[in-house]
């Protein structure tokens, strides 16, 4: 592969910095940081703040709650600048609780270990990152922030008031999760709709009372027959029935009283998302007026969706560019999955997930890192961060 002289730079770059960022790397894997592990976070933030800052940012702890719960997030930034702030995220925190951690192995080009894609080395990808934006003068360009939080794995309950503090000024947001496949960047991801649905009918005996009194149960099924029916209101949305379902009494020989089950739905477009709150709620008040018993519905828009934009297929443009430069065929692909950057998306910034290295295996002990792909998809954050700040 014949590169240009400014692709083969950025790339030699990269691979030079390998020298402190491999070591980084297997240290972080060596220490467990599940979320509930606060000393194994801690460590991981200590192992990161000194290149940080030799890299040019300053690091703090930014530490957020949720009810009881209260947890440390690392944040690290340059100087504030004339120019546009850019957001970099990232989770410490992995899947596994200290006693079920598996030994980091290198196996030749693909690295074993916890946490190794998912996404140890997405940070360590956006710490090269940052290397090559120093060394190019971006930082003059604009200012570089970097959030990795503590609890992504949990739903980010402390993660999601540290985000949206570190989003509210970005307008540009790139995360650092794994590529997909082929090395595709994330352009769009759903949003995600909640709702408890609660029957009450009155309770009697199966044969005497039957056809007398109202069967939460009946009423259940028929809410959530309608409520799947709500996925005609747009392309892509999707609704499904699950979570706690509970039916009592119990026995066969009662009429149930009580019926409850959750829902989840996925969308797009945020007004259609919107739409499912009020039809599910009005399609639940007419059965509950057929069925003869009482219904209460609890639904909430619980994650804004990260809708694609002509400024995000804009910054795609610019990383396929430079990635074809490098040699790389990527493109942007929309997924059903929320993750952190869609709070950012909230916020008003344009997003770009997937613009880790690349893996698999996550959340199993098989996850692996294909190791040389830290630099390639460092040089490509950076050769194309610098075409659009230019
Ligand atoms: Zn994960």
């Amino acid at each position: 592969m014949n590169l240009d002289a400014e692709a083969r730079a950025t790339l030699d770059e990269a691979g030079r910095a390998e020298g402190w960022a491999l070591p980084l790397l297997q240290a972080l894997v060596e220490t467990n940081s599940h979320a509930d592990n606060a000393a194994g976070l801690a460590a991981c933030h200590r192992l990161l703040a000194p290149r940080l800052e030799a890299l040019g940012l300053a690091t703090r702890p930014m530490r957020t709650s949720a009810g009881a719960l209260v947890r440390d997030h690392l944040l690290a930034e340059t100087p504030a600048v004339a120019g546009p702030t850019v957001l970099l995220l990232g989770h410490l925190d992995t899947v596994y609780p200290p006693d079920e951690v598996f030994p980091f192995v290198v196996d030749g080009p693909r690295w074993r270990g916890p946490g190794i894609a998912d996404m140890k080395g997405g940070v360590v990808t956006a710490l090269v990152t940052l290397a090559l934006l120093a060394r190019r003068g971006a930082f003059t360009r604009a200012r570089f922030r970097l959030l990795l939080v503590s609890d992504e794995e949990q739903g980010s309950p402390t993660g999601a008031p540290a985000l949206d503090r570190a989003a509210r000024d970005a307008s540009l947001a790139l995360a650092f999760e794994a590529a997909r496949t082929c090395g595709n960047l994330v352009v769009a991801r759903k949003g995600q709709g909640i709702a408890t649905v609660v029957v009450r009918g009155a309770s009697g005996h199966a044969g005497i009372d039957h056809g007398r009194a109202g069967n939460a149960l009946t009423a259940l099924a028929r809410v959530v027959v309608a409520a799947e029916e709500l996925e005609a209101l747009a392309p892509c949305l999707t609704v499904s029935p699950g979570g706690a379902v509970t039916v009592t009494p119990a026995a066969l020989s009662c009429i149930p009283d009580r019926a409850t089950c959750e829902l989840e739905w996925r969308f797009y477009d945020e007004a259609a998302g919107a739409r499912v709150v009020d039809e599910l709620t009005a399609r639940a008040a007419a059965i509950a007026t057929s069925e003869r018993v009482t219904i209460e519905v609890d639904a909430r828009i619980e994650t804004p969706p990260m809708a694609p934009s002509p400024a995000s297929e804009l910054l795609v443009g610019r990383y396929a560019a430079a990635a074809r430069r490098l040699g790389m065929d990527v493109r942007g692909v929309h997924t059903a999955g929320v993750g952190d950057i869609n709070r950012a998306a909230r916020a008003g910034a344009t997003c770009l997930d997937g613009v880790g290295p690349e893996g698999g295996g996550f959340h199993s002990r098989d996850e692996f890192l294909v190791i040389d792909s830290i630099a390639r998809r460092a040089a490509m954050n950076a050769m194309a961060l610098c075409d659009h700040l230019r």
